[in-house]
């Protein structure tokens, strides 16, 4: 955000299906987050519904590629190049995503990339800004390392000490080597992890057809399918029973869940920060009612699936007459 000149007076679009951090880079950057609702399948902002919010005062739009499905990137560009707004992809959980062939990321002015423990490259903490503009790549870095204008590499080389100078008052947000030596070596096995987790996703698919859920969008044409996450929509309507009744029931059984995402705007921090309040995104809250996150990673055994469908399957049918 800082990077690309977002400061306080500025408005930054993204959708309130996503994790806080989205909306907190907006808001420490001094800016405000203005929401705008998603599309209850793909789990995507609503292209249609964007332009609406742009006001004067509007500098950035903030797609999230959400568990695995790109946005619609043409007519989120046209939209953002249209009313000259800076583009930052949040690719969190889009690192195989591909839209039309070009990788999730590369759209944007930015690319942002999570390696936290739950994500598909892994280092424990840490990420990537990816941008194929210089003046960015060099602000990031610089931005990164308390403002300093040289990294230690650049200071402390074999041609001898040299002197930095200090032009932002910037922040120790880099990744540090030691954590990156960990990544780079995951980067061989993404595809054969993303194999394993589409298999598994399509056991789930199979096994889950007839249950009283709604499954998650798989592969469409022109979109490289990521497998982040396997969250399907659980009808609380047919079974009269609540999603975290669901979810207890899971844990249980002794299969760990997780829940992608209560929307942003319910919770305590925003609602009083911005006023926003139950109603304001009827289609992020229909499906923070029902999302349900089961395993999915490129460690599962079979026999760690074959326990999951069982759960999901004894769960679910507990509560439906047959
Ligand atoms: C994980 C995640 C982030 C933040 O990643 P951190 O590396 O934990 O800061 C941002 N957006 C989404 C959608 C995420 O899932």
């Amino acid at each position: 955000m800082l990077a690309a000149g977002i400061g306080p007076g500025d408005e930054v679009i993204t959708s309130p299906m996503t994790f806080c951090a989205t909306v907190n880079a907006i808001i420490h950057s001094g800016a405000k987050p203005v929401l705008v609702d998603c599309d209850r399948y793909s789990m995507n902002i609503l292209t249609e519904a964007i332009e609406q919010k742009i006001t004067a005062r509007t500098k950035a739009i903030v797609p999230i590629h959400f568990a695995e499905r790109c946005c619609e990137m043409q007519a989120i560009m046209e939209i953002a190049s249209r009313y000259g707004l800076r583009l930052i992809e949040d690719c969190a959980h889009a690192i195989e995503s591909e839209y039309h062939g070009i990788k999730a990321g590369r759209f944007g002015d930015m690319g942002c990339f999570s390696f936290y423990v739950t994500k598909n490259v892994v280092t424990g903490e840490g990420g990537m800004v990816i941008t194929d503009d210089d003046r960015l790549a060099e602000q990031i870095k610089i931005l990164g390392l308390h403002g300093m204008d040289q990294d230690a590499w650049q200071r402390f080389s074999d041609e001898g000490y040299k002197h930095y100078q200090v032009v932002h008052a910037g922040f120790k947000y880099n990744m540090m080597d030691i954590q990156a030596a960990i990544g780079i070596h995951q980067l061989k096995r993404v595809e054969d992890f993303w194999k394993r987790r589409r298999q598994v996703w399509q056991h789930y698919n199979e096994a889950f057809k007839d249950l009283p859920c709604i499954l998650p969008i798989d592969q469409q044409p022109n979109k490289r399918h990521a497998y982040h996450l396997y969250t399907p929509l659980i009808d609380i309507d047919r079974i009269g029973r609540s999603r975290d009744w669901v979810l207890n029931a899971m844990n249980a059984e002794n299969i760990g869940t997780g829940v992608h995402y209560i929307p942003v705007h319910l919770h305590r921090y925003y609602q009083k920060a911005f006023g926003w309040k139950t109603g304001d995104f009827p289609n992020a809250e229909w499906i923070g009612a029902r999302t349900l996150s089961l395993p999915l990673s490129g460690g599962l055994a079979a026999n760690d699936t074959d326990d999951v469908c069982e759960a999901f399957y004894k769960v679910l049918m507990s509560s439906v007459d047959i």
